[in-house]
């Protein structure tokens, strides 16, 4: 699906555990496009960098980020990011990683070469593009941008269970509290925080379920909630 003027575009915000990676690939699966999960990017440029990168000078963070090339192929949830030619490893999904890549998002070298490197793929493929600061920052004319929230308990609960299905430990109490710990830092941080864009729909997942949002999204998109999601 292409306007003809450019890439389609749809961006999908909001903090860990509002099932934005599972909607965002409903919905580039339904558009027949690629989702790019930006928080695989940061997570994977963090797991990259290594545990000790906030110790690195700027200089020396942005030569060893100048090295890394992310590219997209597939559609939908078949979408594989790939980091120098090589898929992910599993291991960018704990909170260890989330937390580092968390701290990373603050630095500026970090955010710029990101958002350039998100632009280039969006330049190359039409996309759902997942993250924080899709529609503010990265894609801001993007014709249709959505939010979606839910409440802190609800958000841990799903993380673990993601864990559990990954085979990774889970504990709620833990889970929770780094989960705030990254929420502050990402919504108060001096640069690109959290927000929702002026033009974002905005919806609140905790009480609905994933099928209820997927055809609010479709109907907010004027794709009508028919078809094979
Ligand atoms: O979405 P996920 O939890 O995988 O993202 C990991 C971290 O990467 C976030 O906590 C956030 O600090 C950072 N991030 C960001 N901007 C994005 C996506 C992720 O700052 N667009």
């Amino acid at each position: 699906m292409n306007s003809g003027k450019g890439r389609l575009i749809v961006t999908v915000d909001g903090p860990s555990g509002v099932g934005k990676t599972t909607l965002a690939g409903r919905l580039a699966k339904h558009l027949g496009v690629a989702r790019l999960d930006t928080g695989a990017m940061y997570r994977g440029a963090a797991w990259a960098l290594g545990a000790r990168l906030m110790e690195m000078t700027s200089e020396q963070r942005a030569s060893r980020l100048a090295g890394l090339r992310f590219d997209l192929r597939g559609a939908g949830e078949d979408t594989q990011l790939t980091l120098n030619g090589e898929p992910l490893p599993p291991e960018i999904r704990s909170e260890t990683v989330g937390l580092l890549a968390s701290d990373a998002a603050t630095l500026p070298e970090v955010r710029a070469f990101q958002k350039a490197a998100q632009q280039a793929l969006g330049r190359e493929h039409d996309l759902v593009a997942e993250g924080r600061d899709m529609g503010v920052n990265v894609f801001p004319h993007a014709p249709h941008k959505f939010f979606l929230d839910a409440s802190p308990e609800v958000r841990a609960a799903r993380r673990v269970d993601q864990f559990k299905a990954m085979g990774l430990p889970a504990d709620l109490e833990e889970i929770a509290e780094q989960m705030r710990r990254r929420d502050v830092q990402d919504r108060t941080r001096a640069l690109d925080p959290l927000r929702p864009a002026v033009d974002a729909l905005i919806i609140d997942t905790s009480l609905i379920g994933v099928d209820a949002v997927l055809s609010a999204m479709l109907a907010a998109l004027g794709e009508g909630a028919g078809g094979s999601y």
